[in-house]
């Protein structure tokens, strides 16, 4: 028992809490399978005993925190593996409930699981998303109710049912404790295992057999395809802006949707189609932006700072246009702050913004950028150059938002990576449509080869949901060049985006098959 002792003693001095426990095991059992034969013989069923440990300390208990972020993985892994005995489902208002497919799940802010098909009673399958709480109360605590990125969830799944709960009207619920299919301790062992981090059999995709037997240049020729549709699309968009707003005004307007990110390239390509290119000062042009999308603060903060300084230089400004430009300003709720980071903030944006649209060379710089006969890497780094702030900027550099404390260590305006995005979806879209219009097949060339040469940007979650679905657990290609990128978020909105998660009708499996066996 000496060695039993010693290892309760150890996880008593050394673990504080659960998920403590969880980073430290591996390093502290470690060093005590190493010094142990120090001092004794190996003991009998060592290891088994310390797996032990493990489970009496990690159990699904009644009322776990909310907040715990481990519990809340399991029951996902619970939820996409569908460990749950699916012929008994039924919600708590008793009706009955058949999980068709649980939904591909989301790291991005909203519903926990996206684009599920459920069948509730006798009703037609429903395509919707689920949304796991511990509680039921998960729901008003984590103010769902009412937002509209909630609106599409047909189910709500909870852990622990409190005594007497009345289920409500707005929603149906699943009990999920009550349906698991298997004891709680073994599902506990199930959920620390390598098959629960496994990609479950549900998110494979039907073409899935198929990707992964494409040689390496059939694939790319599907690839090159796939980005150069998305390319035309998207310069058709850019040649439609034109026609009503000339080829300068539309590269503006989609260059500061773009900079608006998925949350606010609404709002931020109005500014756009409000101001065109002008002749104004960097500061008069911040203080125009930043009044239309009514975000100059109405009150000065309580310290004397560069704040204050800076918002009543942007008041002296705005206060002669402001009458004249009433009908422009866009309502302050039009703005999506919540999943915004810091550097991110819609303000900092526009501030960016002012520059471009009051350099006068801007278009310029650009259109010698683009026949600059150099390297990709050069290419990217003086893209990077021009559309960084030319002189600095003082305030936005050290500050957030208008509100914001000012910080000491400057942060650029643009990184690397919104530029290469920038790039893919508004500069080469841009140059090709107006190449395409003055039938330059000489310059689209010149383009096209830049965007197939372009390097990939960083992680993006849509683009891994994707490689799963397309691949399953064979390992995906890595996506060396902006275009794989561009192709494969083509492909699921071609497709994907257009089926339902099961893949019925999808034409792309058939269409790969008989690439792949075309005797058959
Ligand atoms: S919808 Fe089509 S492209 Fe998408 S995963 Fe299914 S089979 Fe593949």
């Amino acid at each position: 028992m000496a060695e039993w002792s010693i290892a309760h003693a150890w996880k008593a001095c050394v673990v504080k809490s659960n998920r403590e426990f969880e980073s430290l095991s591996l390093r502290h059992y470690t060093w005590y399978f190493l010094i142990f034969p120090i001092f004794m013989a190996f003991p009998d069923y060592l290891y088994e005993k310390i797996r032990k440990i493990l489970f009496s300390e990690i159990s699904f208990a009644e009322n776990f925190p909310s907040h715990n972020s481990l519990q809340e993985k399991w029951l996902y892994s619970i939820w996409s593996h569908q460990r749950i005995r699916r012929n008994a489902l039924h919600t708590l208002a008793g009706d009955s409930l058949a999980i068709l497919h649980p939904g591909f799940h989301s790291l991005e802010a909203g519903p926990d699981f996206r684009n599920a098909l459920i069948r509730m009673g006798n009703n037609p399958p429903q395509q919707c998303d689920i949304e796991i709480d511990l509680e039921p109360s998960g729901w008003k605590q984590h103010s769902h109710e009412g937002n509209p990125a909630y609106q599409n969830v047909g189910l709500q799944v909870i852990w622990n049912l409190p005594e007497h709960f009345i289920p409500p009207t707005d929603r149906p619920i699943l009990h999920l404790k009550e349906f698991l299919d298997a004891p709680q301790k073994e599902l506990l062992e199930w959920c620390l295992s390598d098959d629960a981090q496994s990609i479950p059999e549900s998110l494979m995709g039907k073409c899935c057999e198929f990707f992964s037997c494409l040689s390496e240049s059939d694939l790319d020729r599907l690839f090159k395809q796939a980005a150069l549709v998305r390319l035309k699309s998207k310069a058709l968009e850019i040649a439609a802006a034109a026609r009503s707003f000339g080829w300068e005004q539309a590269l503006y307007i989609h260059l500061l949707k773009g900079l608006g990110y998925k949350q606010n390239s609404w709002p931020m390509q109005r500014l756009a189609e409000v101001f065109p290119p002008n002749s104004f000062s960097l500061l008069e042009m911040q203080a125009l932006l930043l009044g239309v999308a009514d975000m100059i603060p109405k009150k000065l903060s309580n310290k004397d700072d560069s704040r204050n300084q800076y918002v009543l230089e942007l008041w002296n400004i705005w206060w002669h246009h402001q009458a004249s430009l009433t009908e422009s300003i866009l309502p302050e709720s039009i703005w999506k702050l919540s999943s915004t980071r810091p550097v991110n903030h819609p303000q900092r944006r526009i501030a960016l913004a002012a520059h471009w649209l009051t350099n006068p060379h801007f278009i310029e710089d650009l259109e010698s950028w683009a026949v600059l006969n150099c390297t990709i890497k050069d290419a990217q780094s003086s893209l990077f150059d021009l559309l960084k702030p030319k002189q600095g900027d003082p305030f936005w550099e050290h500050h957030f938002t208008l509100r914001s404390k000012r910080f000491e260590k400057p942060l650029p305006l643009i990184g690397e990576e919104r530029v290469s995005d920038l790039f893919v979806n508004v500069v080469a879209p841009w140059f090709w449509a107006r190449t395409d219009r003055v039938h330059d097949p000489l310059a689209s060339e010149r383009i096209l080869e830049r965007y197939q040469n372009w390097p990939a940007s960083g992680k993006n979650a849509r683009i891994e949901l994707a490689l799963k679905r397309f691949y399953g657990a064979t390992p995906a290609p890595k996506l060396k060049y902006a275009y794989q990128q561009q192709a494969i978020l083509q492909i699921t909105s071609d497709f994907c985006a257009k089926t339902d998660p099961c893949c019925h009708h999808c034409p792309l499996p058939e269409s790969l098959r008989q690439c792949l066996h075309p005797a058959d």
